[in-house]
């Protein structure tokens, strides 16, 4: 196990999500927080096709894990009316596996597959007639007798998730009538998925507790809800239950979360940038290679965030520290002088 695979601060899911992941995730469109514009053309394209009677387009939805795509799937089956069936890109191994979900699916219902980018070519060919005709092409027998019989399918939605539209083939990528990006939240709609969390799953936390672990989630709600738990083990133990301010740093602190969200691995990134690289320009597989991480991982999960609040810069010639990620580490900028 790598330490990204014990990482509390992970925004992909885990086991210890589980128990609560489901009764935490918003069922129709109003309950979701943030993302005002993916709410509010969602809203739109699904309330003309439920006007038509017809089912939705295909929609891809995209960005960093933990920000909420496999909700926003079980919200558009749900408003919709219909059912939905949730697989994943790698769990599609065979042609055969995706064409008995195909077979199996009631007319307008929702297939979810998340990671869709890691779907196998032999099998996104599956795909592409059934997202465009709704037929399934089965091919019977072998070698020069073998022959092509066409299934009808019965019309459906495909909401495709993906960490980075890029990754997806341009055959694939253009058969979605819908695409929308997700971004990370802001401190203001985390606090707000915060205290929503906290009302269902009978938690006690202050309005300063709950800006304080918004604060400190990476902008990402799977890390908001998980911390959420831990700072609530630390409160009913080491003070009177209620989660303030106070109570939500300490707990943090004790797992290496400093006050802006990031985690062991996130300092490691930033120093060995700073320490072995002057802080860069640097290349994605030489960090990766320095810390121990796979590449992707830095790039879908790291480094988001560590962009977002302005530590690290995407430049031609590779990343960099900026002047904000030196300040946080309180570390002098070469051939400057610390200021502290
Ligand atoms: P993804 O599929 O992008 O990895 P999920 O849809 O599984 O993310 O979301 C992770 C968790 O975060 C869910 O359990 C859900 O409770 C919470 N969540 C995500 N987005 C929202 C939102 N907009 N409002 C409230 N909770 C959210």
């Amino acid at each position: 196990m790598s330490d990204y695979d014990e990482r509390i601060m992970t925004p992909e899911f885990s086991g210890s999500d589980s128990d609560i992941e489901f009764s935490l995730r918003p069922k129709i469109l109003d309950d979701y927080i943030g993302q005002q514009k993916v709410k509010e053309n969602l809203d739109i394209y699904i309330k003309a096709a439920v006007g038509r009677h017809e089912p939705l387009d295909h929609v891809l939805l995209y960005g960093p894990p933990g920000l909420g795509k496999t909700t926003l799937a079980g919200i558009i089956a749900n408003e919709m009316g219909v059912n939905i069936r949730v697989t994943s890109g790698p769990a599609l191994a065979k042609q055969g596996d995706l064409a008995a979900l195909l077979t199996n699916l009631n007319e307008g219902d929702v297939l979810f597959v998340d990671e869709i980018h890691r779907l196998d070519r032999s099998v996104e060919e599956v795909l592409y007639p059934a997202m465009e005709d709704n037929a399934l092409d089965i091919i019977i027998g072998k070698g020069p007798s073998a022959r092509s019989i066409r299934l009808d399918l019965p019309k459906f939605t495909l909401v495709g998730a993906t960490t980075r539209a890029g990754q997806l083939s341009a055959p694939l990528r253009d058969r979605f009538g819908i695409i929308q990006r997700l971004e990370l939240y802001t401190y203001d709609e985390l606090a707000q998925i915060i205290n929503r969390s906290a009302g269902i799953l009978d938690i006690e936390i202050d309005k300063s507790g709950a800006e304080e672990l918004a604060k400190r989630s990476r902008g990402t709600p799977r890390i908001a809800n998980r911390i959420l738990k831990r700072a609530r083990d630390y409160a009913q133990v080491c003070a009177d239950g209620i989660i303030t301010k106070q109570t939500a740093a300490l707990a943090l602190e004790r797992m290496e979360i400093d006050e802006l969200g990031l985690d062991a691995i996130d300092r490691r990134v930033l120093k060995t940038m700073i320490k072995n690289y002057n802080g860069g320009p640097v290349g994605l597989d030489t960090i990766a290679a320095a810390v121990g991480e796979e590449a992707v991982t830095i790039e879908d999960v790291y480094e988001p965030y560590l962009m977002q609040i302005g530590f690290l810069a995407r430049t031609p010639r590779g990343r960099m520290v900026t002047p904000a990620g030196y300040r946080h580490l309180g570390m002098d900028m070469p051939g400057q002088q610390s200021l502290l």
